[in-house]
This record gives C-alpha cells, structure tokens and sequence, in this order.
C-alpha cells in the first residue's frame, strides 16, 4: 500500500553498515535532532509519535515538517498500539530502536499521573514486547533521565550511585523503566540501553521548560519565578545543549551490540547499559536568567520563592566518565553558546509562525 511503501521508504538506509532505526517521540525536542542526524548521516529513520497535547501541537507539526522535507516519514500513532508496531515491524527489519517518546516533565504528574503510567510504563512495556518478538530483534537505545537520582545529594551523579528515592512520578517511572529493561534484557537477551539525560535545552526545545518559559516571559515583561532551595541552597541544573545529547545518543546506537534473542527465547548474554548525558557544569538557575537577560537585551521582572514540594530536586550535576570511555562522549557546548543559539531559533520561528 501507500502508506506500506512511505515506511519503508523512510527507513532504506544508504548501504548495509548504516542502522534502519526506529525514533519513537520523533516529533518531540529530542526525537526531531535525533532523527535528522541519523537522516544525514545515512541511516534508515522512522519516527513514531502521537503528537499528544501536553505542549503546543502546533510546535510537533512543525517539527514533523522538517523532518519531512529531510525525508523522515512520522507515523502517527501511540507506542501502546501493539497492532500498529507489530505492522511497522512487519514491514521494516529494524537494527535499532530509539525509544524516546514519554510523557516528560516532573509537576504535570501532580494533575494526569496516568498519563505517566500510560506511556513510560504501559507504553515501553508494550515496545519491548514488540521488540522481543521482532525479526531480527533490534538493539534498543532509550531515554531515562536524571530524575532517577531523586534525594540522592552525593554530586556528581554517577551510574553506580543509589536510584531508590524518586522525588516525583516522573522519576518512579522513568527508574521503573530500568528495571523493566533489566527484566527483558534477562529473559529474553534484549540489547537494552538507557541513557539518563540532564536538562535538555536548545532549539526546538519544550515550552515547559524553565529556560523556554523564562525566555517567553522576559520578552512579554511578564514575572518570572525562581525558586531557591529552603535550606539557602543553589538551585542548580547540569544544563545540556541538543547537539552534544545528540551525539551521545548516536554513541550510543553505535555501540549498541546485537540482541541475541530470537522467537522470543534468549540464546546468550546481551548487552544492558545506562549511562549518564550530562554536561557536568551546573548553573544556578539565577545565572540562567541572568544570561538570559543579557541575550535578550531585557531586565526580567524575578520573584523568588522558596522551592515547593513539587517533585524538583535541588541540584543535578553529571560525572560522564562511563560515556566517555564506552563512546568518547564529551560535551562542548557551555549554557550562553547554547542558550545564544536557543534565542536565536525562538525568535526567528516565532515571528514567522505562519510560515510553519
Ligand atoms: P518531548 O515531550 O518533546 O518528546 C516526547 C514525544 O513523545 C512527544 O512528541 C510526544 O508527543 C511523544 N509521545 C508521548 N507519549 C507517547 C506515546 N504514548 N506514544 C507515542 N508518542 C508519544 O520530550 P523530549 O524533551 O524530547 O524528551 C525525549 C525523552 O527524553 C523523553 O523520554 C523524556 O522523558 C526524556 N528526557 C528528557 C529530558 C529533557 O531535558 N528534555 C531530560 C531527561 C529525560
């Protein structure tokens, strides 16, 4: 059919050494960077995603629409719809997955905590079955988070360091994951790695995120909160710019190895990794205002406030040591580069909206 050969024809790949990858979250901030260096570079690429409402829709079409001029097809649909992967599966052998669809953000889960469980648990549960039961099995490359060190306050965040106390839904279900990953990774010999990401920001990036919202508010001279630690604390974030997430990302995949299942039966050891993306360069989010005041040439109305029991933790700083030996990951890019190219895009695609 139409639709049958539109898949497949996103996914052909360049030659044999190149990966036909699946991008789950493909029209989201990650997936579309993710999707449009694979693009690139040669490889197979199928998007996937559901384009839910949880931020400006008009935002993922407008994603959607650059990867289709790259040649990305996006399939519109949910990773719970078993039928639909078992048809995509059919129809292209792929060599990788990358699983970054989710529903992200920690506070969100205060007002829809289903929503979590529907798509980082349900969700990545019904892809991994998926996965399990494809032929060839794909490798799979996926997106936990930092959230997953919680309370823990021993900095930096190394991957040995102790997960056990999530401060939000969020980061139970995103530390469920990994263990989920665990259990297919044993039973069935899925290649299975999860990537724990700090702080994402960049063009494209989510409307829900303090460095974009900040950015709306300042320029409408709108307040702004910050919140401080009660104890007097810095609040900080280990921001991470796109490009260097996106190559670790691509690391990742390639580094990959086989899974060694087959008809749903492990037939040896298969790999199981996590490791941290980190910039390993906390800011306080004063210092992210303040660079944004600078770039956007506007003084921010600040009111501070002592930070709520929201799910927030204090401080996330990255030790990338284990990413750097597995995949020579090492991030370039400080927060004011980032952030200058970050204003640079929103205001360009804000003032031509319509073109989009
Ligand atoms: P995003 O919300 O922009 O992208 C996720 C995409 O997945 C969205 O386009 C959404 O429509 C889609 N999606 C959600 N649920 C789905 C479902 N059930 N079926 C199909 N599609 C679905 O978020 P992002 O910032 O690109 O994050 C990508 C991944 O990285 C997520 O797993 C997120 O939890 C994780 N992560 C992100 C950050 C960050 O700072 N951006 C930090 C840590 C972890």
């Amino acid at each position: 059919s139409h639709w049958e050969k539109r898949v497949a024809k996103s996914a052909r790949r360049n030659s044999a050494s190149n990966l036909a990858v699946l991008v789950t979250g493909a029209a989201g901030f990650v997936g579309t960077h993710v999707s449009l260096s694979l693009k690139r570079r040669g490889d197979g690429v199928l998007g996937l995603d559901n384009f839910n409402r949880y931020y400006d829709p008009n935002l993922k079409r407008a994603r959607q629409k650059l990867l289709e001029r790259a040649g990305v097809f996006v399939v519109e649909g949910d990773v719970n719809d078993a039928a639909l992967l078992r048809k995509l599966f059919d129809v292209v052998p792929f060599t990788h997955v990358m699983h970054l669809a989710a529903q992200a953000g920690v506070r969100y889960a205060m007002q829809n905590p289903g929503s979590y469980v529907h798509s980082n648990i349900a969700g990545f549960v019904n892809l991994l079955e998926a996965c399990k039961s494809a032929n060839p099995q794909p490798a799979i490359v996926w997106a936990s988070s930092s959230s997953v060190y919680g309370l823990n306050s021993k900095v930096p965040f190394s991957e040995k360091d102790r997960t056990d106390q999530p401060a939000s839904l969020y980061a139970a279900t995103k530390k469920a994951g990994e263990e989920i990953a665990h259990s297919y990774n044993h039973i069935y010999g899925l290649s299975i790695t999860g990537l724990r990401f700090f702080t994402v920001y960049g063009p494209w990036g989510r409307p829900d995120m303090a460095y974009f919202f900040f950015t709306k508010d300042i320029l409408k001279g709108k307040q702004i909160t910050i919140f401080e630690a009660p104890d007097g604390g810095t609040v900080a974030r280990d921001f991470t710019y796109i490009d260097d997430v996106v190559k670790g990302c691509l690391g990742a995949l390639d580094t990959a190895k086989k899974s060694t299942g087959s008809g749903g039966k492990k037939k040896g050891p298969a790999q199981l990794r996590v490791f941290n993306l980190g910039n390993t360069s906390p800011v306080p989010v004063s210092e992210l205002v303040a660079i944004l005041e600078k770039l956007l040439k506007v003084k921010a109305k600040k009111k501070v406030l002592p930070m709520p029991t929201n799910g927030d933790v204090k401080f996330t700083h990255a030790n990338i040591s284990l990413a750097h030996r597995d995949f020579g990951y090492r991030p370039t890019t400080d927060l004011e580069t980032g952030l200058r190219k970050f204003v640079k895009w929103y205001l360009e695609f804000y003032s031509k909206k319509s073109a989009w």
